[in-house]
């Protein structure tokens, strides 16, 4: 008889008996773990649309009702831009790249400087 390596629940971290397929004691074990793991994912999820959509609300408020304005890097920061996260891009024909948070881009210029537009309809 060869010995099994002994394994724990993921939830409670007993040793488990029996099938060695097994990862959890009981079913209340195995739903407790899905629904942390479930709340971990929307937890990440939900900050990444509040970065997103606050990122969206400052490139509105820099942009008020102009087609296009510069701003500085340190500018958007401080209004609590996070340059880590966009929506999408675009490359235009001159092969510059527009970061979008929604309907709101940013461009790239020299010397920390940003062009902010908005996407046209
Ligand atoms: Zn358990």
């Amino acid at each position: 008889m060869t010995q099994q390596p002994m394994k724990s629940c993921l939830a409670c971290n007993k040793v488990l008996k029996g099938r060695v397929d097994k990862k959890f004691c009981d079913d209340t074990c195995r739903n407790g773990y899905n629904n942390l793991l479930r709340a971990d994912t929307s937890n990440y999820t939900r900050n990444i649309i509040h970065a997103l959509q606050k990122n969206r609300r400052i490139l509105e408020s820099f942009l008020g009702s102009e087609e296009m304005v510069k701003a500085k890097k340190e500018q958007l920061i401080q209004a609590g831009f996070y340059f880590k996260y966009h929506t999408h891009s675009a490359t235009n024909k001159k092969g510059n790249i527009y970061y979008f948070c929604f309907e709101y881009a940013y461009l790239s210029l020299e010397h920390d400087w940003f062009l902010v537009v908005r996407k046209r309809e």
